[in-house]
């Protein structure tokens, strides 16, 4: 557990077993709240380290998640037993996931695929606990507050999380992903990415004046201003890619537009964190998101 800000500590969830890669945050107060809880194949770590700092089972007030994609969310269910007065914050989008995951949890493993098993699954949490969050709904954490800041892009119901008192952005993957030693690259998998969200959000956390903006993986960036201009000409060349390569030929014509307009390799800058991508099939999914995403605008006939 790190402090990285005023009443803000970074747990390290460790995908796959790897630290570096997915992140909790333990918001301080009187009634402390945990954001993104992270894969439920973590969520014993998390509990084991919340109770190493002295937390017992009446002491979670809240978990708050950015969006329903189980590498932040699949630990909610085992978290919520492990603290049994804490609620649930989440997107009016997510709710009826978490109190019936069994969908969510087939359609992720779908996506996930070999990386399924990485990230394990969902148990439900009780549909009274669940608190539908928003935009700009407060989540009082005692002594303090977290604004809840409809985040759409990534997926129609993210959210990002302002810590009010410190003035940091929790934004979970609305700006996309940056490890260690490598650089900004978007996360825009399936089922419901829409680039011209993502942007707009982008240009509404820029409006908020953050302190810090800290990613889902992998924690604080040097500057918010710069990761949120990075991240917006990223999903504007994105955009670009998705609906020429999709005109030209489909999946493989997306992959050769993201090739020409934000090639991976060259972006991320770091051979080790470009291998992490293809291990977790971040990259391929990020295709797939696209085509997705491309094949409606066709359809809806506004594509640029
Ligand atoms: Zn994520």
């Amino acid at each position: 557990m790190t402090e990285i800000g005023p009443g803000v500590r970074m747990i390290d969830t460790r995908l796959g077993g790897r630290r570096g890669l997915t992140s909790a945050y333990l918001i301080d107060g009187t009634r402390p709240a945990v954001v993104d809880p992270g894969p439920e194949t973590s969520a014993a770590l998390l509990i084991s380290e919340l109770h190493d700092i002295g937390m017992g089972p009446d002491d979670l007030a809240w978990i708050v998640l950015t969006h329903i994609h189980l590498d932040h969310c699949g630990g909610t269910g085992a978290l919520a037993a492990a603290f049994p007065r804490a609620q649930v914050v989440v997107h009016e989008r997510g709710a009826r996931h978490l109190a019936e995951p069994a969908r969510l949890v087939a359609a992720s493993h779908e996506v996930y695929g070999r990386t399924a098993p990485l990230h394990g699954g969902l148990t439900a949490t009780s549909a009274e606990r669940i608190v539908v969050a928003p935009d700009g709904h407060r989540v009082d954490v005692g002594g303090g507050t977290l604004e809840m800041i409809a985040t759409p892009g990534h997926a129609r119901h993210h959210m990002s999380v302002l810590h009010e008192a410190s003035g940091m952005l929790i934004i979970g993957d609305a700006a996309g992903t940056q490890l260690a030693g490598g650089r900004l690259y978007p996360n825009v998998p399936p089922s419901d990415v829409d680039i011209a969200a993502g942007r707009n959000s982008i240009l509404r956390l820029g409006e908020r004046g953050a302190t810090t903006i800290t990613l889902s993986h992998f924690g604080p960036t040097a500057d918010p201003e710069t990761t949120l201009a990075d991240a917006d000409d990223a999903l504007e060349r994105l955009g670009h890619a998705a609906l020429e390569g999709y005109r030209a030929g489909g999946r493989d014509g997306i992959a050769a537009a993201i090739d020409r307009y934000l090639p991976l390799a060259a972006t991320v800058g770091n051979p080790e964190v470009v291998a992490l991508w293809e291990w977790l099939s971040w990259d391929e999914n990020n295709i797939l998101g696209l085509e997705i995403w491309a094949e409606r605008q066709d359809a809806a006939g506004d594509g640029a």
